[in-house]
């Protein structure tokens, strides 16, 4: 198995994505309810060389190596943690563009660092940023995401808008809303508010889709993300999209499919979709997986994900 690249994933917001982790391990500034990754091990808003560039890079060579002619919709970092706590952000960016100049780099970040100058200057040779910003409600803030001690999220924004004004590429902006935390009336005038002067593409909302640290989370009801959406001029939640399962007639390796399931629980259709590999074959592999105790299948409203971890 490789150690930071995963995928590819399909994602709603960034088509089929080759993730590549840069943190090495659960490390990150917040501990958010509902990540995907599970609880965070390591809580720190100090940037450091967490994986080691050529490391990565090697990687990614790699893959592309061995998968030629299969091009993904972006390259993606993000991962287990925060990517911009990797010291070395702007130096693998600059590498990937490098190599692959012909694949949009996308970078997940959930804002807390973009207010440094530094961060916003590594990030300039990404295409797209995907920040996250779920509420502009202190004690909401400190509920859902779980920041390290003193972080304050009206700062946070501050960045954020800082970062917008000064960063040439896309920004894509994703509220996650989750039901009695920060689906509040005054959580949605501030963002409202926020959003007339951010300097941003597009905002997405979403919801808990895939098992997460908390797996007793609620989604919100259809007349709450209406509400949202109506106020955000958000369009409806979209359907992921891709290859359809099978397509390459590929077979999915074992670790290919555990790379693709290490960081981000998926069901048998997103992997089949994400690999584009035949639903029997990957079905076989995920038993025999299992049956080794490698894999494990997690109920996730009405759905079964597949994935290393406990949650
Ligand atoms: S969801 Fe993102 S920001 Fe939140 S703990 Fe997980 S990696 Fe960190």
């Amino acid at each position: 198995m490789a150690d930071y690249l995963f995928g590819p994933v399909m994602s709603s917001r960034l088509g089929r994505s080759l993730g590549i982790d840069l943190l090495g391990d659960r490390i990150c500034s917040f501990d958010c309810l509902y990540c995907e990754s599970g609880p965070t091990l390591k809580k720190t808003m100090t940037r450091q060389e967490y994986a080691d560039p050529g490391a990565i890079l090697a990687e990614l060579e790699r893959w592309l190596r061995d998968n030629q002619g299969d091009k993904p919709d972006h390259i993606t970092l993000g991962g287990e943690g925060e990517p911009c706590l990797n010291l070395q952000l702007g130096k693998i960016i600059r590498d990937i563009k490098k190599i692959q100049p012909d694949i949009p780099l996308a970078v997940l970040t959930n804002s807390s660092l973009l207010g440094d100058h530094q961060v916003l200057e590594e990030l300039g040779s990404a295409d797209v940023v995907l920040p996250s910003l779920d509420t502009l409600v202190q004690e909401e803030f400190i509920r859902l995401n779980r920041p390290c001690a003193g972080l304050d999220i009206q700062e946070i924004a501050g960045g954020l808008e800082t970062f917008c004004k000064e960063f040439s590429g896309r920004v894509l902006l994703e509220i996650l809303l989750v039901p009695g935390i920060n689906d509040s009336r005054e959580n949605m005038e501030k963002i409202t508010a926020f959003l007339k002067n951010l300097d941003h593409e597009r905002v997405d909302l979403t919801v808990m889709s895939r098992p997460g640290a908390h797996m007793q989370l609620k989604t919100p009801d259809h007349e709450t993300l209406h509400r949202w959406q109506r106020a955000l001029h958000t369009p409806p939640a979209r359907a992921e999209k891709g290859m359809e399962p099978g397509t390459t007639g590929r077979a999915a390796s074992a670790s290919t499919i555990m790379d693709s399931i290490r960081r981000r629980p998926q069901t048998l259709e997103q992997l089949c979709s994400a690999l584009g590999s035949a639903p029997e074959e990957t079905s076989a592999v995920l038993h025999r997986l299992g049956r080794e105790q490698k894999v494990r299948a997690l109920g996730h409203r009405k759905e079964k994900f597949y994935t290393l971890k406990e949650f």
